[in-house]
């Protein structure tokens, strides 16, 4: 038996059921081919100077070691009274929030410490990539409900309230919903909420609610946190953190709000996985959470020329596209393209060998839209693209793009 044999039958069969992050290995695709990078969702312009200029001094005034393994209380403190700015909901810094490695971790970490063998969750599809080895690790099984996409620039992405109700039963232990919504840009109206909430309280299941988008936001559209509908403050665990308002995505620090006795059960998860989030970074990220509201409302801004700028590029591409009313991506379908070279990666769905085609012979990375699906053929018309860009970057992308309709 070879090396390689012995090491496979080695593994768990956990990680076996799992790929590594596609979104992930686009970008690796997009620096092999020099390719414009329009896959992975950071920022490539510069985050702001005050925020960078704290976590110099933090380092400076020696904040180097372990801060308190659920966050520094400086920072508790300011999602605290963000939280409140914003959400209109008091929590309590000492009892109800878990800082940790970015969402990601927050989000890991609140998964194991509710999940029981035998539970189901229940995700909207298409989804954020992550929550399916999430599911996994945690040892959940997903029952998952298509979201249709829109079916003109006015419409939103949908689902069949019935389906949502069919997919709760007495093994439902939580719905995981991301609002504003990654890949699709759907933003969770109080109405929608409201539903989820009925079926939460009927089934007596948890809310994971992934609300790391919450700034960017289009068209007039408001970020209402499910912790602020009737009857779910005591069910609903927020994840959020500072990767995307604050343009900081390689820092990792994100934390969980919840009710103090699920806080009490992510904190030992998070304990014992990380032990803690960088702690000059969390004490320049109690400095970040206290930006004034224009700076939020500049954000958003900033963001809709730039969905502006690549829903134009895209289109004259000749894509079709879904217009987000939230966070940075953008859907397309890619049905009026010719399958680039069906002989090449047979066995793979066609958004694969199209994001393929255009990474190494257009020079512009994207996400195949199967990677947000549990069946990759419901992906296999659609590719994600972010403008989380500079100006530079999309004006380069719009370039190679154009090639496509020679
Ligand atoms: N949640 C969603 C919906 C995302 O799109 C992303 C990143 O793309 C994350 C979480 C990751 O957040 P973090 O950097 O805080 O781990």
């Amino acid at each position: 038996m070879s090396v390689t044999d012995i090491a496979r039958r080695m593994l768990s069969a956990k990680a076996e059921k799992f790929t590594e992050s596609v979104i992930r290995e686009m970008t690796r695709l997009a620096l092999k081919h020099n390719a414009v990078n329009l896959s992975q969702g950071f920022p490539d312009f510069a985050a702001p100077a005050e925020i960078k200029e704290a976590a110099r001094q933090a380092i400076s005034d020696d904040i180097n070691q372990y801060a308190i393994t659920w966050g520094a209380k400086a920072l508790r403190d300011a999602i605290v009274e963000k939280f409140e700015r914003t959400q209109g909901i008091r929590v309590d810094p000492e009892r109800e929030i878990t800082v940790c490695c970015g969402s990601t971790e927050a989000m890991m970490s609140a998964m194991m410490a509710i999940i029981n063998p035998g539970d189901e969750i229940v995700v909207f599809e298409p989804y954020y990539e992550n929550y399916g080895p999430d599911a996994i690790l945690s040892g959940a099984t997903p029952r998952f409900v298509k979201m249709k996409p829109p079916t003109s620039d006015d419409d939103v992405w949908s689902y069949d309230p019935d389906e949502l109700a069919a997919a709760f039963g007495p093994r439902t232990k939580a719905i995981i919903l991301n609002t504003p919504n990654n890949p699709t840009g759907k933003v969770f109206t109080r109405g929608e909420l409201e539903f989820i909430r009925d079926l939460c309280v009927r089934w007596n299941a948890h809310c994971i609610t992934d609300e790391i988008y919450e700034h960017i936001l289009y068209d007039g559209t408001d970020h209402i946190t499910m912790a602020r509908i009737d009857g779910m403050r005591e069910r609903t665990i927020v994840i959020n953190g500072m990767s995307k308002t604050y343009s900081v995505t390689g820092w990792r620090v994100g934390w969980a709000i919840a009710p103090a006795e699920t806080t009490a059960a992510i904190r030992k998860v998070h304990d014992f996985l990380t032990v803690g989030a960088a702690a000059p970074l969390q004490q320049a990220g109690a400095i970040a959470l206290k930006q004034p509201q224009s700076y939020y409302d500049k954000l958003a801004v900033t963001y809709a020329e730039k969905r502006a700028r690549l829903l134009e590029i895209l289109t004259a591409s000749g894509f079709k596209i879904y217009k987000p009313r939230g966070a940075y991506y953008i859907m397309t379908d890619i049905s009026a393209f010719p399958d680039p070279d069906p002989k090449r990666f047979p066995a793979a769905t066609r958004d694969v060998r199209f994001a393929k085609y255009l990474v190494e012979k257009i020079g512009v990375a994207s996400v195949p839209g199967s990677s947000f699906y549990n069946d990759p053929n419901d992906g296999a018309s659609q590719v994600r693209f972010t403008f989380c860009k500079k100006e530079e970057t999309l004006a380069a992308a719009e370039q190679r793009l154009a090639k496509l309709r020679a």
